[in-house]
């Protein structure tokens, strides 16, 4: 399953920052995560769920910011909200649309005790 092993990452990461930090548990982990990200929220969160059991991140509280894709037309420089990859420009109808963000899955904070 992809996001279990998206869930086993954050939590290998976490872990990481935490011992580079000297410690011992983690109180909140905060993520941020794109609506063009590619993955299954509720099926991450239940990943999560498990994968954190017995890690650093056990009694952790876990942010999510779900973060609403957004995409800018090569051609006229207008940006917009997009829904999926392949969105056309509403102004001016061209697929030269870069997304500028929306794709991104990653800790935006953690907080140690
Ligand atoms: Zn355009």
């Amino acid at each position: 399953m992809h996001e279990l092993s998206i869930a086993q990452s954050i939590v290998e990461l976490a872990e990481q920052q935490a011992r580079s930090h000297k410690a011992t548990a983690i109180e909140e982990l905060e993520l941020e995560i794109g609506s063009l990200a590619g993955v299954e929220l509720q099926s991450l969160e239940f990943a999560l769920e498990s994968s954190v059991k017995g890690t650093m991140l056990n009694d952790a509280r876990i942010v999510r910011h779900d973060i609403k894709a957004e995409g800018r037309c090569g051609d006229c420089e207008t940006e917009f909200p997009v829904e999926t990859l392949f969105s056309p420009c509403p102004k001016c109808g061209s697929y030269a649309v870069k997304i500028i963000r929306g794709k991104e899955l990653r800790i935006k904070s953690i907080v140690v005790k």
